[in-house]
């Protein structure tokens, strides 16, 4: 119906997407050349929003995920910390606590109870492995304290339990002293300057950074654990923000060989958004563009703590009806709503105090906007926006392009004046095509991938972008 270029030309002036005279959504004088698929691109987002499209949250919901830091396999980092910290800051009150009386162990039996919970509530998020956890041993080879067999199995806990809904991430090495790359031994001294939580004190360049970096993701994957991204325990790398972020994006890519490294250091606070920031972005606008992502978390710890001594304080991520709280405020502002805490802060010394207090939350959010909301791993959170940031649209008659140099399911978009039906023909690298009429709902908390909907004159849709190029029709 539209094949001819004057058609399309008319099309150009009187509202490029719609057939509907009047309807005026992709047009206007911004889009040039449609004689050809592929012209008029649309590179950012000022520009999308002059054309009528916007690109939408994954389903149109709020992403929702949980960021455990301090975790490892059976040491307690709060026993084990505790004393090293204590002699490198021998004023700090919180390291004077009666650390003898805490387990030394964080059972295997409490991995499986809170990561079958977890799966069951479609709970998603990042898990630490600390790959030298405050020197007491090494994932890959020997855990004094423990047998080589409970070792493996706790491994195999994590890797068959948790890899499915978890980011595995190390959180550097030992969490307590440096190690020194050439011995693998703690460096002699002791003083704030050899803790990772506050190293290094000094420049370092970004090869000395991605050095120690890709030496904590070796060993993890030497126990099979694939990571897509790093954690910084507590203070790494504050003097050096630009090179750390530069030696993550190296040092992940390096060992794993994956094609979107993320990390997680910062906590947002107050109104600073909680979007994932893209970092050292290259070759944008072309088939293979390259970037970090840096995903903060939106809340503080207030569950039991890194040490697990502290009691939850549950209404501020969210109260009983989720009317009020710092995961309530997230979802209703529609930012990324990512909480954290740490591990020994779940087990609670034994008690699950911690844990308790999250089931809570969890149902109460669940409860009231359980429609709204998707719990999505730290990786696809940083994935979504990626896409957002790498794909490139182009508009001509009765159909939307959307290049895809970086791939990720759900990725949803509103175009004003729209109507359906939508069919969308995906083009895979080698050729290879693939026609999916998209199905219709009515309601929005029906959106998946592969449906659209009406609402009001604008059009929603969500695909998955998963080939090289998609053109969305809407001329059938
Ligand atoms: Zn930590």
């Amino acid at each position: 119906m539209f094949s001819d270029s004057l058609s399309r030309r008319r099309f150009l002036h009187s509202g490029l997407l719609s057939p509907v005279v009047g309807q005026t959504l992709l047009g206007g004088s911004k889009v040039i050349g449609s004689e050809a698929v592929g012209s008029g691109v649309v590179g950012s987002e000022v520009n999308l929003s002059e054309h009528g499209i916007e690109v939408l949250l994954p389903r149109n919901r709020v992403p929702l995920s949980f960021i455990i830091d301090d975790s490892t396999c059976l040491v307690n980092m709060g026993h084990f910390c505790t004393p090293q910290f204590a002699e490198a800051w021998p004023d700090r009150g919180e390291y004077q606590k009666p650390w003898q009386q805490w387990p030394r162990e964080i059972p295997d039996a409490f991995v499986r109870e809170f990561g079958e919970w977890c799966a069951l509530k479609g709970v998603r998020g990042k898990y630490s492995i600390v790959p030298n956890p405050a020197c007491v041993g090494w994932m890959d080879r020997e855990l004094p304290g423990w047998s080589r067999k409970e070792l493996r199995e706790s491994l195999r806990l994590v890797r068959e339990l948790m890899l499915p809904n978890w980011d595995i991430h190390p959180e550097m090495i030992t969490h307590t002293r440096v190690i020194d790359l050439k011995t693998g031994r703690p460096l002699k001294e002791i003083h704030a300057g050899t803790m990772e939580n506050s190293y290094p004190q000094e420049k370092k360049s970004v090869d000395e950074l991605a050095a120690y970096l890709a030496y904590a993701l070796r060993i993890l994957k030497q126990c099979d654990l694939p990571c897509e991204g790093v954690t910084t325990p507590g203070g790494f790398g504050n003097q050096v923000k630009s090179e750390l972020s530069l030696a993550a994006d190296q040092a992940v890519r390096d060992v794993y060989q994956v094609d979107l490294p993320h990390y997680f250091k910062y906590v947002h606070t107050g109104d600073q958004s909680t979007e994932p920031i893209i970092e050292n972005f290259r070759n944008e606008g072309t088939s293979s563009p390259q970037m970090i992502v840096n995903v903060p978390a939106g809340t503080g710890d207030w569950f039991g703590g890194w040490q697990g001594d502290r009691l939850s304080e549950p209404d501020l991520y969210a109260n009983q009806d989720a009317t009020s709280g710092r995961m309530v405020e997230l979802i209703q502002r529609r930012e990324p709503a990512v909480m954290l805490c740490h591990w020994p802060g779940m087990y609670s010394n034994g008690t699950k105090e911690g844990f308790i207090s999250f089931q809570r939350v969890v149902e109460s959010i669940e409860r009231r906007f359980g429609t709204e909301t998707l719990w999505m791993k730290v990786s696809e959170i940083a994935r979504y926006w990626a896409s957002k940031a790498a794909c490139i649209f182009s508009v001509s008659a009765g159909k939307l392009v959307i290049d895809c140099p970086m791939q990720t399911p759900m990725f949803t978009i509103r175009i004003q004046d729209q109507k359906g039906p939508v069919r969308c023909h995906a083009l895979g690298a080698k050729g290879d095509q693939s026609v999916q009429v998209l199905r219709e709902v009515s309601q929005v908390k029906q959106l998946e991938s592969g449906c659209w909907m009406q609402e009001g004159d604008d059009l929603l849709l969500c695909i998955d972008l998963n080939a090289s190029k998609i053109e969305l029709r809407f001329d059938s």
